[in-house]
């Protein structure tokens, strides 16, 4: 199958065996542009595994993962990372002695200088753009806060903040929401409706309020295998999804 000129993300037969266990076992999986996936499914189905292969922390045993006509499946991950993918682990990795803007202009992408050095330079450019950053997670009053002192919703909203400056074409989240207030989880869900515009998200969340406002498709994954796929309507009726997932 070659369904690159269709699909932004194209990731077929994708397996990987830890000692034998196929944690990710023939995964077809494909996501276009400005659409916002949802993968949902029990504890251990594979989804963070799914996430780890794509962003190049664990090694394909078999299959391929293209991006944009790009074959990301044996590149190392931050030549992924330069190929357009952020990735949001489940605890923010932030810095907490920093303030919000400082871990903002830390995390935007820089060029080498003249002495080869990282070069950061503060042009009318990156300050807009920060700014920009800054209103679309909700912390625009809190440039100057020290980031250990935000609310766990803010940490979390602060590292999309710090993958959005890089504009990653494929944005994927494992977890969210997980541990926000019910008003951060509404925030929540407005960012990512926005921010899939121009884009592809993956968002791995147990919360089916949360999918069912966001997900424009949701693929089920069980014993990391595809179990149902489709839209969020299609994936609840679906006899197999309630009996592993859904009825529990
Ligand atoms: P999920 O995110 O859906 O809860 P994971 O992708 O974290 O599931 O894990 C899927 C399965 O793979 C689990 O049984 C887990 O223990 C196993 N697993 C994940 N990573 C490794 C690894 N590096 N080594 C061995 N087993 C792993
Ligand atoms: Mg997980």
């Amino acid at each position: 199958m070659s369904m690159d000129k269709e699909f932004a993300l194209a990731v077929e037969d994708l397996t990987v065996s830890f000692d034998g266990f196929k944690a990710v076992d023939g995964l077809n999986l494909y996501v276009e542009k400005d659409e916002l996936r949802a993968v949902i499914g029990p504890n251990g189905a594979g989804k963070t595994t799914v996430l780890d292969l794509i962003c190049g922390k664990t090694r394909a045993t078999a299959g391929t993962i293209r991006f944009q006509g790009i074959e990301l499946t044996r590149m190392p991950e931050h030549k992924i990372v330069q190929a357009g993918v952020g990735r949001k682990f489940q605890n923010p990795s932030i810095y907490e002695n920093l303030s919000v803007l400082e871990n903002l202009e830390l995390s935007f992408p820089r060029g080498r200088g003249v002495f080869g050095a990282l070069a950061f330079e503060r042009t009318a450019d990156v300050v807009e753009r920060i700014h920009q950053v800054l209103e679309a997670i909700f912390l625009a009053g809190h440039a100057d806060t020290q980031a250990g002192l935000l609310s766990h919703g803010q940490k979390q909203w602060l590292e999309i903040g710090m993958l959005l400056i890089q504009d990653p074409q494929l944005l994927m989240l494992d977890e969210p929401v997980a541990g926000m207030s019910v008003s951060e989880r509404e925030k929540t869900a407005e960012l990512l409706k926005r921010i899939c515009q121009g884009r592809s998200v993956i968002v791995i969340e147990h919360d089916m309020e949360f999918v069912k406002r966001i997900a424009h498709r949701v693929t089920v994954l069980h014993q990391g295998k595809l179990l149902a796929e489709g839209d969020m309507d299609t994936v609840q009726n679906d006899p197999k999804v309630v009996e592993v997932y859904l009825g529990h």
